[in-house]
């Protein structure tokens, strides 16, 4: 961190911020410009804010030189990291495609789908059980029965499972399920929750936030690595605009800025981003095209019968036809999909 003085501070008020600086721990640099004088803060001060600092008389602003997060940045790790899950490894190289039903409704339609994905030549398989939705009364999931129908069609296929978890108490639960814990936008800050899985070493797609911003997003990941879990895997999901035409915005930018700022795997969902099946194949071939390590889709048999998120599900003929397209393109970006 850097505090820059006001010109008109006194030596008094420097002096000041210097044994602040050091009763935390921290050592001072201090450079007087003729202009400006500016003291430098050394030591990892991620643990401090600026708000330590800038409210001390003679103080006019603080920078902040590192990140706030450290085991999710590139600074700390600049190789990228590869998770691996289910014979997938997610990471630069592949564009991995999850694909399965928002929710799980019943044996037929999880067997349709997961034959679908499996004939595709693809192996993780996503679909809820424990559903986070808006309203209280709209379908809540199946619960463990929802998991114990996935199961048996990831079985059958030789798929492995990505669902949703909500809570710190179904750890436990879904962890003998699922080989990925899906943890929802809703749930970007549930920290109790990032905590519980950061004591586990299961992979997790963790994903952004409709309001969380990036660093919020890269700080969330902290919170799953700091406990040792480093099988984080992002997801960018849409987040909240003025514009009204699609569910969320998908802010494909996020794609290269997280490549850059951190080494984690990021994924695309342009399921929930879009809202709309109509949106779906142009968004996940954006997302490859912009360097995305693949995207997370919902699908169903009958998108006009499901029991949640039907208007933004491809039915089976549409997402074989994505599927075409996303294998067409991906060999002249050097990826190869899993
Ligand atoms: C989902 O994947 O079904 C879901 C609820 O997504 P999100 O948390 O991104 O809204
Ligand atoms: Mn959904």
């Amino acid at each position: 961190m850097i505090l820059i003085f006001r010109q008109d501070a006194t030596e008094e008020e420097i002096q000041g911020a210097i044994r602040k600086i050091e009763s935390l721990g921290y050592t001072p640099h201090l450079s007087r410009g003729t202009v400006k004088t500016i003291c430098g803060v050394t030591g990892d001060d991620r643990a401090i804010g600026e708000s330590e600092f800038d409210q001390l008389p003679g103080v006019e602003s603080v920078v902040r030189v590192l990140k706030p997060y450290k085991l999710a940045s590139r600074e700390f790790h600049p190789d990228p990291t590869r998770v691996e899950a289910g014979g997938v490894t997610i990471g630069p190289g592949t564009f991995a495609v999850i694909a399965g039903p928002c929710s799980v409704e019943t044996e037929e339609q999880v067997e349709a789908s997961a034959a679908l994905v499996a004939r595709l030549g693809l192996k993780l398989f996503r679909g809820g059980a424990f559903k986070p939705r808006s309203s209280p009364y709209s379908f809540q999931g199946l619960g463990e029965q929802g998991l114990e129908i996935l199961s048996a069609a990831a079985k059958r296929h030789g798929l492995t499972i990505v669902t949703e978890i909500m809570s710190e108490h179904d750890v436990d639960l879904i962890g003998r399920y699922t080989g990925i814990f899906q943890v929802g936008a809703r749930n970007m800050q549930n920290f109790a929750l990032l905590k519980a899985i950061g004591e586990t070493r299961r992979p997790v797609l963790l994903k952004r936030s409709m309001m969380g911003t990036i660093e919020e997003l890269l700080l969330s990941a902290e919170y799953i690595m700091k406990g040792g879990n480093s099988h984080v895997i992002l997801c960018e999901r849409g987040i909240r605009t003025f514009e009204t035409q699609t569910r969320n915005t998908l802010d494909i930018a996020a794609v290269p800025v997280i490549k850059r700022l951190s080494h984690l795997p990021i994924l695309v969902d342009p399921s929930h981003a879009m809202g709309d099946w109509h949106y779906v194949a142009p968004a996940s071939l954006a997302a490859l095209a912009a360097g995305a390590d693949g995207i997370i889709v919902e699908i169903h048999p009958d998108p006009a019968m499901a029991l949640s998120d039907g208007k933004q599900s491809l039915n089976h003929a549409h997402f074989e036809g994505l599927m075409g397209k996303i294998r067409a393109l991906a060999p002249h970006l050097g990826v190869q999909v899993r």
